[in-house]
């Protein structure tokens, strides 16, 4: 059972117009050991239209309260959110399978928005522009754009919600959060603290239950003025589709398929231990993963074998146990997926270097593994494994190697390791990424601008610039001065 210093933290009920409601009807499970942690209400479309409603009430007092206001509110919710850290953490862990390490970093780095945010909301500036007209002034106002829905995965079940809604409140928005089926506790145990901090009723919703009835109401309200989706692309697409029809703004956080390269001319081990961050945190179960290493012929041999022993000695296990840096696999469909990756490349001439089948552990446990002698036909290269394997493919030179990398309707990070300045900049330039790790494999900070580009999504999360996906710019000509 989960022993949290503050029970009260782990709700099983919606909340909606500031209210705990609904029935357990859908098991929440901990994906390590199979026991039952929660059920949680299964709303539709009825519930969402309601929780809508209350988030319109709620807008236009929230938006007309000072820029200080609001800020001060987040700034409570970020202390309230760290002062709970550890609770928060084992939420998450239970019902997503991270390692307990994981989970705290995971609620510093969603803490971490809602304390960027509460910063930013004072600085939402407007423009003034020469006016080309006689007696007259140029004024550019910016305001929060409404109603706003966000759709979150299970692999951050806590910062993919306040990545949406930190900067949405700041700016004035006010927010209907369905929670992915698999992690709702850690969204409900976060929406309990907004509601200590003081938000009014109505501003911040989150509803549970039938994803594409909720998802449906979403994108065709006509009061919902954003949806923000984190997930896979196929969803993310069908989502845009729903919104055309009331052209709602969307934010599109998607799919991604990361290369990591590594040139003959890099330090080995910074590139080791870098992939060995890239790859198989969360178990491989992030959208920034590695999904294909290509290493250069010179230092093929050295990378493999010095990789596939940092990774055989990975300890797997339930993440609240000491030392365990790899955790389960979020459900069975996880896993066949990795299986069917694992098998196509086997087939199709791949070495299994190390790993390379289910963990003796059962469930949804799966082996780290490192696969050599990958093409470019296998599955592993052409689709998102979202598990912890990581396949190594030899390359020549640096254009092919872009080439390979680009090669992918994806565009969300990249990394690769080099010692050569002018190389540095020019593969950063040529590789089609929103984001791209120079030596570096740890993207994620609130400071910084979070999105892809082609089919991995649309819109940035984060940093200054995070702000405009929640507010409209009104251009107002003042005359006759
Ligand atoms: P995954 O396969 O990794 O679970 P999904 O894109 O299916 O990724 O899930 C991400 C989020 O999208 C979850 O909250 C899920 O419930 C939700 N979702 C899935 N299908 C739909 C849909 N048709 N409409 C709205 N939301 C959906």
């Amino acid at each position: 059972m989960l022993k949290l210093n503050d029970p009260a933290l782990l709700r099983s009920q919606c909340y909606v117009d500031g209210s705990w409601i609904g029935e357990g009807v859908d098991a929440v499970d901990n994906p390590a050991t199979g026991e039952l942690l929660a059920k949680v209400p299964r709303f539709g479309a009825n519930e969402t239209t309601a929780a809508v409603e209350a988030a319109s009430r709620a807008f236009k007092p929230w938006a007309k309260k000072s820029a200080k206001e609001r800020s001060t509110i987040l700034r409570k919710w970020f202390e309230l959110i760290m002062a709970n850290q550890e609770d928060l953490a084992q939420i998450m862990t239970a019902e997503q399978g991270k390692p307990l390490a994981e989970a705290r970093g995971e609620v510093a780095y969603a803490a971490s928005f809602v304390e960027f945010y509460a910063e930013e909301a004072k600085r939402i500036y407007g423009e003034t522009i020469p006016s080309p007209f006689p007696n007259s002034r140029i004024i550019v106002q910016k305001q929060p754009v409404g109603v706003c829905a966000a759709i979150t995965p299970w692999n951050f079940p806590a910062a993919m919600i306040t990545r949406k809604c930190a900067p949405g409140l700041a700016a004035g928005c006010t927010f209907v959060v369905k929670p992915a089926p698999d992690t709702p506790l850690t969204a409900l145990a976060l929406v309990e603290l907004a509601e200590r901090a003081g938000f009014p009723k109505g501003v911040i919703n989150v509803v549970t239950g039938d994803a594409a009835a909720i998802g449906g109401v979403m994108t065709s309200h006509p009061t919902v003025r954003f949806i923000g989706f984190t997930g896979s692309t196929p969803v993310g697409k069908l989502l845009m589709q729903q919104a055309a029809s009331t052209v709602k703004k969307v934010g599109l956080e998607l799919g991604g398929n990361a290369p990591f390269i590594v040139f003959d001319d890099a330090d080995v081990d910074a590139a080791v231990q870098g992939a060995i961050a890239a790859k198989f945190r969360n178990m491989g179960q992030t959208c920034v993963c590695t999904n294909r290493l290509f290493v250069q012929e010179g230092i093929h041999d050295e990378f493999v074998a010095k990789f596939a022993g940092e990774v055989a000695r990975m300890k797997v296990g339930n993440g609240v146990e000491v030392g365990v840096v790899q955790g389960p696999l979020i459900n069975a469909r996880a896993v066949e997926k990795v299986e069917r990756h694992v098998a196509d490349a086997v087939a199709g001439g791949a070495k299994v270097v190390t790993g390379g089948k289910r963990h003796a552990l059962g469930r949804s446990f799966y082996e780290p593994t490192v696969l050599s002698g990958v093409t470019t036909k296998m599955l592993v290269t052409r689709e998102e494994t979202f598990g912890p394997v990581a396949p190594v493919y030899s390359f020549k030179n640096e254009d092919e190697v872009v080439a390979l990398a680009n090669d992918t309707p994806f565009g969300l990070a990249a990394y690769f390791y080099t010692r050569d300045l002018g190389r540095a900049f020019r593969v950063a330039e040529e590789l089609e990424y929103g984001m791209v790790g120079i030596n570096s494999a740890m993207l994620g900070t609130e400071v910084a601008p979070f999105g892809g580009v082609k089919e991995s999504g649309l819109g940035r999360e984060g940093s200054l610039h995070g702000i405009d996906e929640f507010v409209e710019m009104k251009y107002m000509l003042v005359g006759g001065l």
